[in-house]
């Protein structure tokens, strides 16, 4: 079985501790990237939008995951599930040394997940415990004030990654 780690990486300025709002494992999180089918190597035009709180019966029926879907150009079946508790969220020392923090788990069968898409409901904290929510990293930076610290705050250059996973 091969599964997918999703790991972030960004640049911070007096931030820390970058997540989805409601922690790792957010149920109404929104993942959003595109899909390489495993069977002819398509990959999906538009982006998925997978969260915890959504799933649907696998085309066999026995298990619920949160996508299952036939490849558009060979209908091959496909199913993804999310698995919870791999993820932490993204501090300042992963900033400063470049490292990914690992988000969610994918199961994937008959896909692979590609082009992962940073949107909203992300939260952090300032270095001064000032909590920032409602980011959107959509544009892919945000700035805003700490009051506390009187400093500015800011995030930038997000990116990800897929690792594979036995
Ligand atoms: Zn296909």
């Amino acid at each position: 079985m091969v599964n997918h780690l999703l790991m972030i990486s960004a640049d911070l300025e007096n931030l820390a501790d970058l997540q989805p709002q409601g922690g790792c494992d957010d149920p109404n999180f929104t993942y959003l990237f595109k899909l390489k089918c495993g069977n002819c190597g398509e990959v999906t035009q538009k982006e998925t939008c997978l969260s915890l709180n959504e799933t649907t019966p696998s085309a066999k029926g026995k298990t619920d995951v949160h996508l299952s879907q036939k490849c558009k150009f060979c209908s091959r079946d496909g199913t993804i599930s999310m698995i919870t508790g791999r993820g932490r969220p993204f501090t300042q020392t992963d900033a400063e040394t470049g490292t990914y923090a690992p988000l969610m788990l994918f199961d994937c069968r008959g896909y692979e997940p590609v082009d992962f898409v940073f949107a909203d409901g992300w939260k952090a904290e300032s270095l001064e415990g000032t909590k920032f929510t409602d980011i959107d990293l959509s544009g892919g930076d945000y700035a805003d004030y700490d009051e506390k610290g009187e400093c500015p705050v800011m995030i930038s250059n997000v990116r990800a990654k897929f690792d594979v996973v036995k």
